[in-house]
């Protein structure tokens, strides 16, 4: 096999079900880049543990169903390596010892980690694991050497960090064991913030999340995207066919955008009066479950012990890369 430049990519598994936000804004890339590069295809285990009290009721089976996900949206375990991060255990060797080059301060000023702070109930405590996060996604991508990592445009400033603790490490062990890597970015801006099924106070759709209860997921079948599209938010004042809408925030007008080759005919008859809202919603239940159906099977096919096998080999895979990574660090701190 010709070689491949690495990449690393990941999401946590702090839900089972992933939807088609996560979809299209990071696995779609995913799928597509894995051709051209060695993808290591991690779920974030350990990341779903960084808020005290949040903690999921079954972490592992979480994890398994995440990664089924992962293949029922197309990464190919063949070429890819899909793998929990906690069977790599260099993952949290690694973020100990960055978290020896790593300021408190800088830590502290972490956008993310200040909302999420702030989003914690009064009182309840914040662990050190949610103020290190980025500490171990540094220890994740960085184990991997990789070329580059694919992220949504609004994330690529969480990078930064990791480069920078890159940065810290070589120079604090006069080194260059970790080399810079590139963000591989999806410059779409409908992908990258895919609304939910709702809206806000405002009437402004928001984005989907699952802390939204707004999502559409990879399972859901046939009669759940139905019921799920039927009661989806369109432009409020089009109450008759012939009002005129406004496709921009209706999120029904933009899955269709996502989903349907004759959406700019589609939207103009709405502006124009001249289609309904049901009929866009019905026109979006058939191309939507056309478009879940190859990942209905692929997952359909998908049974406990393959993807049990699938996930060991994809962690020895990830592992032979890690562990390498791992000496150099070492042999550069003189711990060997
Ligand atoms: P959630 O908001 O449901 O908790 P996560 O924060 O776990 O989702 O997101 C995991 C990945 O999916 C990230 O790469 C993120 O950029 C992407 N993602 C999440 N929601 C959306 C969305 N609505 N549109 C596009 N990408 C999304």
């Amino acid at each position: 096999m010709a070689y491949k430049q690495r990449i690393l990519s990941g999401m946590r598994a702090s839900n089972p079900r992933l939807h088609l936000g996560n979809y299209e804004g990071a696995l779609r890339n995913w799928v597509k880049l894995q051709d051209d590069f060695k993808l290591y295809c991690m779920v974030a285990d350990y990341h779903a543990l960084t808020t005290m009290g949040d903690i999921p009721d079954n972490i592992g089976a979480y994890s398994r169903e995440v990664a089924k996900d992962y293949i029922s949206a197309g990464i190919d375990p063949r070429q890819s390596s899909v793998f929990i991060q906690s069977h790599v255990p260099e993952h949290a060797e690694l973020h100990l010892i960055f978290s020896m080059v790593t300021g408190v301060g800088k830590l502290e000023r972490v956008p993310t980690y200040k909302e999420k702070k702030e989003d914690l109930a009064e009182g309840r405590a914040v662990s050190y694991g949610l103020l290190g996060y980025p500490v171990l996604q540094s220890a994740d991508i960085l184990l991997y050497r990789p070329h580059g990592v694919p992220v949504g445009k609004d994330q690529a400033p969480h990078l930064e960090l990791s480069r920078e603790i890159a940065r810290s490490f070589n120079s604090a062990f006069d080194c260059d064991v970790f080399p810079e890597f590139k963000d591989i970015i999806d410059e779409d801006d409908l992908r990258s913030k895919v609304p939910g099924l709702d809206a806000d106070d405002n009437g402004v759709l928001r984005k989907m999340s699952k802390s939204y209860d707004n999502c559409i997921y990879l399972t859901d079948t046939e009669d759940e995207v139905a019921r799920k599209v039927k009661g989806a938010f369109t432009t409020p004042s089009k109450i008759k066919k012939s009002d005129p809408g406004i496709p921009e925030g209706c999120a029904v007008c933009q899955y269709l955008k996502l989903y349907s080759a004759d959406w700019k005919t589609l939207w103009d008859e709405d502006v124009q009066g001249e289609r309904g809202c049901m009929q866009n919603k019905s026109v979006l239940i058939d191309v939507l479950n056309e478009f879940l159906r190859p990942f209905r099977e692929r997952r359909a096919s998908l049974d406990d012990s393959t993807i049990e096998s699938m996930l060991k080999q994809g962690a020895e895979e990830a592992r032979q890369c890690a562990s390498e990574t791992l000496s150099l660090a070492k042999k550069a701190m003189r711990l060997t």
